[in-house]
């Protein structure tokens, strides 16, 4: 089986200035420009505001942007939302869809993620599809379950697996500074890729949930961890970067 690329994917969430993001987004690149040619993939997924002047400022660099949601039609009557067409004019290559914050806060289903994928890949962007247990799931012992339900709902009946990376985001991971061992990420892993059949060869399935650099290089270390999706820690370029060099 071929190596797949890892892919170090960092999520700012709701944080960042004009001037803040894009020195940010700078240093970034100005580490990934470096250590050309690059081993793996950097995707920075800034708040909309910033993602113009990043993907200006990321021109000519080997770092690739991406959004952290989108609306699932090209264009229409829907007020404050995003289309994937429009981040896609604006330099986007990826975007990342179903985050656990968006189900939570915003009732975002199974149903509604699908369609976004669908939305977004034929925009042309990648879809980052987030999927993850809660602690409730877990402690009853249901994340396999919720993980094969939540993977197949949210994925449209006709996808490109070219254009789709699973993030498994244990709910209880995110922001808590706890982290599932690299067992059981590489168990949750394999049961992602049994699920998409052929597909699993090659779709990348990273994880997400308190990664810092401490804890990076035992997961990337793992050829079933493609990747990781940083959170807090992508908003300082040193501790983003050193998470990152774990994927060389
Ligand atoms: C996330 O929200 O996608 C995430 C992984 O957050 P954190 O790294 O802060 O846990």
């Amino acid at each position: 089986m071929a190596k797949r690329r890892k892919i170090i994917v960092g999520n700012w969430k709701m944080n960042g200035r004009l001037t803040s993001g894009l020195n940010l987004a700078k240093e970034v690149a100005n580490r990934a420009q470096s250590e050309i040619p690059l081993s793996f993939d950097v995707v920075l997924c800034p708040p909309a505001t910033l993602i113009w002047s990043i993907s200006e400022a990321l021109m000519d660099t080997p770092v690739l942007l991406g959004a952290q949601d989108c609306h699932y039609a090209n264009h229409g009557a829907y007020t404050g939302d995003v289309s994937a067409g429009m981040l896609a004019d604006i330099g986007c290559r990826y975007v990342i869809l179903g985050h656990s914050e968006r189900r939570a806060a915003y009732g975002e289903t199974n149903q509604l993620v699908a369609k976004k994928v669908a939305g977004a890949q034929l925009a042309g962007l990648t879809t980052i599809v987030c999927i993850g247990e809660t602690l409730e799931q877990r402690a009853a012992g249901a994340t396999e379950e919720a993980i094969t339900e939540q993977l197949t709902g949210s994925l449209p009946e006709k996808f490109h697996p070219s254009q789709l990376v699973v993030a498994y985001e244990p709910v209880w991971a995110i922001g808590s500074g706890e982290t599932p061992s690299p067992d059981e990420i590489r168990h949750v892993h394999q049961l992602v890729r049994r699920s998409l059949g052929v597909m699993g060869e090659t779709v990348p399935v990273i994880y997400g949930g308190s990664v810092v650099p401490s804890n990076a290089g035992s997961l990337l270390v793992e050829p079933d961890i493609d990747g990781v999706l940083v959170g807090s820690a992508s908003l300082n370029s040193d501790g983003f970067w050193s998470i990152a060099e774990c994927a060389r």
